[in-house]
Parts: structure tokens; C-alpha cells; sequence
């Protein structure tokens, strides 16, 4: 093991001792390759972050999401401590929450209404709740292995539930018209919301994009029963578009959440809605103590400008498709097959035919011994400081890993002497 691996292993034994599971949910290293990836981090800066022990990696998992143009942006960081030297949390919430609010209004076309929260998990769940407010029915609909955060109706995790959770949840098959039109009729004027993220991305699985039929059915199955389409483009939003993925694929939501990259990695969602859903929005109780906090929603507004001032989502794209270009490339001369889906913005990339994921362990793990940090089961992300001179680097190192990998024998092919 590394010196930064064995760094880390001490720092997770300590954990264990104190927090149970020692480091938890998706980022537990338990998820990624155990016992052989990081646990903790030091510092951030750019394309780049840095392990206990001091050693590089070019990262392309940016937070599972949230960087987007680069680690410690100095304009954003500069925006948030402004705020942040006013105090985090007054008795009040800040001008900044209304500026932010008016900002997703006029960005977002479907949007007439916005509120803000910190985590994905509470503005799903607050958006099947108005949902079922509105339309005063109980049901949901969701996609089979569509992540929409931690909470009891759709937690992926097993512990603490009780059947009544996911009583009035069903799922079906992403882009599987005739399943979704068979909920909708076997649960009539009992459908409150269908919820979908814009693509379909699970973990231990191929992104989907979703197909015109999916989408066109997906919209008329709402207006025609009058449940109300709930897009959670917590893990998309403004990394396909400049905010909301909707217009990238056609939908036509009702309610929409954005999270992740809203603030280049500060701790803030929001959540945006039609005018005829604003009188069930108000009377949904929404809150939580730390929400006002200032320097988030700072960073948001900061982080929209150079979203837009930079076209930072077409820069992401241009990024993803030199990255996979570079991976295919070399892949290729090492004789290793690897099969890229999903948006070159935020791709999942995994070695062709290996269902027990053990090669594509193999090969991040390859990869970060020579300085890139990848993600065996969940998709990658782009962000704006991934310059064509960094991706360079980055397929160069990953050249590197291929070769180990094939020479470790884990390529598939006999092990080179
Ligand atoms: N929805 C999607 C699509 C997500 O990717 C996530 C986070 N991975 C969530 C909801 C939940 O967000 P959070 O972790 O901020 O609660």
C-alpha cells in the first residue's frame, strides 16, 4: 500500500473507533476500492486535490459533483468570506437569499418561485411533499435505482425502515414507457408525483440517456392526471445547461431541485416551481436551523456569473470529450476495452464485460498510483479548471495506469513479463 493510503488507513481506524462506519455514505472508502483509496483529504486547489501524505491527483470526481470550476475558486471564495465576515447565522436571512432567489426565477424559464435549503436529500423530499400538498394525493412515482437522497421514501440503505416508507412508492424501468404508463394507470387519481433525474445515473451501473418517448410520456402522463413532474437535477444542474438540464432533454417539470454545483462546493440547494404550485409550496412547513447562513448563497451568485460568463458548461463538455478521446485512445494500444455513457461532462467509465467491477477497481486504482483520482462505480466530473492542458496530463498519467494495469495482469490479456 502507498504511504498515502497507509496515512489514511490510521486516520479511518481512528475514525471507527468514534463514528460508526468510520467515514460515512458514498464517501466511506469502503464504496470506492477498500483499503487501497484515500480516506481523507488535505486541501483542494483547481483541478487538483491533495491526500493526507501530500500526494497529487488530478481529480476528476471534483466532490462527487459539486466543483465546478475548480477547487477554491478565488472569486467565489473571495464572495463567500464577504459574507461570511457579516456572521453565518443571524436572526434574519440575508438581502442575498432574495438576490439569489431572483436570480434562479429569471435563469430558470419555467420557474416562478425558488427556495433555498443545504442538502439535495431535503429538497426532493420537500418537493414530494408540496407535490402531495397540491394535488392531495399520496403516491410517487420513481426510477429504479434512481438515487434522490437519504431520506426514508428513497434511501438506497436498508437500515431503520418500515414498510410504510415506500408504501406509496413505486418504481419502474428508466425509459421503460409501458411499465411508466402502467403505474400511472394501475394507481389513477392516486399519482402525486413522478420524480426523475434528467438522465438516468446510478452507481454499479451505465448511465441512460432518456430516450424522446420516455420523455414525451413522461410529460403527458403528468398533465393528463394532473400529478406533477418532480425533476431532480440536484447532480446535472448548470452542468449540461447554464442552470436547469430540463431544455438539454425536453421535459416540462413542474418543481425542480438543484444542489451540488450551485456553489462551486458551499453548502446550498435550492428548489423552483410553476406559480399554481406556489399556494401548496407555502404551506409546507421548510426550514432548518443553519439555512441562512450568508456565505453560500454568496457563492452561488458568484458562481452563476462565471457559469455564464464563462460558458462553463459547454467548457465541461469540450473537457469530457477530450478525457474520453484520451481514455479510449490509450485504452486502445494497451489492448484494454473500455466502455464510456453518460454526457462527456460527467461520464461513468468502466472496464467493457467486468460485472464485478474487480478490474475497473483495478484500473482506478492503477490511476491513482500515478496521480489521477477516478471512481470505480459512480460517474466522474468535469469542472472548469480542467484546461485541454490538464486533461493532457491527466491521459498522460492515465497511459501510465493502463500499462500497469495490463502488466498487473488485470487488462484481460496475459500479463506482460
Ligand atoms: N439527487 C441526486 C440526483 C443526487 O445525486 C443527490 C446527491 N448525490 C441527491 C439527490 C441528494 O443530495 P444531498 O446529498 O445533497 O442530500
Amino acid at each position: 500500500m502507498s504511504g498515502s493510503g497507509s496515512e489514511s488507513q490510521r486516520w479511518f481506524q481512528r475514525a471507527l473507533e468514534v463514528i460508526p462506519g468510520g467515514v460515512y455514505g458514498h464517501t466511506s472508502p469502503v464504496l470506492s476500492v477498500p483499503g487501497r483509496y484515500p480516506a481523507f483529504a488535505r486541501e483542494g486547489r483547481g483541478s487538483r486535490y491533495w491526500d493526507l501524505y501530500g500526494k497529487e491527483y488530478i481529480d476528476l470526481l471534483c466532490g462527487y459533483g459539486p466543483v465546478i470550476l475548480g477547487h477554491r475558486d478565488p472569486e467565489v471564495e473571495a464572495a463567500a468570506n464577504e459574507a461570511r465576515e457579516r456572521g453565518a447565522c443571524l436572526n434574519h436571512p440575508s438581502p442575498l437569499m432574495v438576490e439569489l432567489a431572483e436570480r434562479l426565477v429569471a435563469w430558470v424559464d419555467f420557474a416562478d418561485w425558488a427556495v433555498l435549503a443545504k442538502n439535495g436529500s431535503d429538497l426532493t423530499t420537500w418537493c414530494i411533499r408540496v407535490a402531495r400538498e397540491h394535488t392531495n394525493r399520496p403516491m410517487v412515482l420513481k426510477a429504479r435505482g434512481a438515487y434522490h437522497g437519504m431520506h426514508a421514501w428513497c434511501t438506497p440503505g436498508r437500515g431503520g425502515l418500515i414498510p410504510e416508507d415506500r408504501a406509496q412508492v413505486e418504481e419502474f424501468s428508466w425509459n421503460d414507457v409501458e411499465e411508466l404508463e402502467a403505474c400511472f394507470h394501475r394507481h389513477r387519481d392516486r399519482v402525486a408525483a413522478l420524480i426523475l433525474t434528467p438522465f438516468h445515473h446510478p452507481s454499479y451501473g451505465d448511465s441512460e440517456l432518456p430516450t424522446e418517448a420516455f420523455v414525451a410520456a413522461a410529460n403527458r402522463l403528468c398533465r393528463d392526471s394532473g400529478a406533477l413532474l418532480v425533476l431532480d437535477d440536484v447532480r446535472c444542474g448548470l452542468r449540461l445547461a447554464e442552470l436547469g438540464s430540463h431544455g438539454v432533454f425536453g421535459y416540462e417539470p413542474d418543481l425542480a431541485v438543484y444542489g451540488k454545483a450551485l456553489a462551486n462546493g458551499h453548502a446550498i440547494s435550492a428548489a423552483v416551481g410553476r406559480h399554481r404550485v406556489r399556494p401548496a409550496a407555502s404551506r409546507v412547513f421548510l426550514t432548518g436551523t443553519f439555512w441562512n447562513d450568508p456565505a453560500p448563497m454568496a457563492a452561488a451568485l458568484e458562481t452563476l456569473d462565471r457559469v455564464r460568463r464563462d460558458g462553463v458548461h459547454q467548457r465541461l463538455a469540450q473537457a469530457g470529450e477530450r478525457l474520453l478521446e484520451g481514455i479510449q485512445s490509450a485504452a486502445g494500444r494497451h489492448g484494454v476495452e473500455v466502455r464510456t455513457s453518460g454526457p462527456p461532462a460527467m461520464p461513468y467509465v468502466r472496464v467493457e464485460g467486468d460485472d464485478s467491477f474487480l478490474r475497473t477497481q483495478a484500473l482506478c486504482v492503477a490511476a491513482l498510483d500515478r496521480g489521477v483520482f477516478l471512481h470505480p462505480h459512480h460517474n466522474w466530473f468535469l469542472c472548469a479548471a480542467h484546461t485541454d492542458e490538464v486533461i493532457d496530463e491527466a491521459v498522460e498519467r492515465l497511459e501510465g495506469a493502463f500499462q500497469d494495469f495490463v502488466r498487473n495482469g488485470a487488462g484481460g490479456g496475459p500479463p506482460s513479463p
